[in-house]
């Protein structure tokens, strides 16, 4: 990770042409020049943060909003009735580029995300809750 600015940040600089899907105060959408599958896309907050946690109330709210109503467009536009919401924070979590983004993804057939999910079992269940509860309980927002 370096200081100098992101691909997203350029784009949102207009330093980068993009093919935008949405924008508003807040969020900027457009498609992933990479798609997994038609349709593919990405939405990011205008604020300048790498990861999730570390994003306003304000931009969170935003995001919240913009989803759905992109996941439903996106649906319409490419007839995909099947898809997947992704957000990676992190390199060994698949980060990339590391302005916060959603990926829309589209579910073809099978083609879209490739997920490895091998769940394992919730031993410390209440305890674990308890310690999340306790940092959200202390921490303002
Ligand atoms: P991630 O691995 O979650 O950081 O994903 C980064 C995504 O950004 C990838 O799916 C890339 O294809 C996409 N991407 C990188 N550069 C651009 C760009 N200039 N315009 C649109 N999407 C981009």
């Amino acid at each position: 990770m370096t200081d100098s600015p992101t691909i997203f940040a350029r784009i949102l600089d207009g330093e980068i042409p993009c093919h935008r899907i949405y924008e508003d105060d807040h969020v900027l959408s457009f498609l992933d020049v990479g798609p997994l599958t038609r349709g593919h896309t990405l939405v990011i907050p205008k604020e300048r943060k790498a990861f999730l946690h570390e994003l306003s109330d304000e931009a969170g709210a935003a995001l919240g909003r913009a989803l759905p109503r992109i996941a439903r467009a996106v649906r319409a536009a490419t007839g995909c009735e099947h898809y997947n919401v992704l957000q990676n924070n992190g390199a060994p979590a698949h980060q990339a580029v590391f302005h916060v983004h959603f990926h829309i993804i589209p579910r073809v057939g099978d083609e879209g995300l490739g997920i490895g999910w091998s769940p394992g079992s919730l031993d410390d269940g209440e305890s674990l809750a308890a310690a999340i509860r306790q940092h959200l309980e202390s921490s303002s927002s």
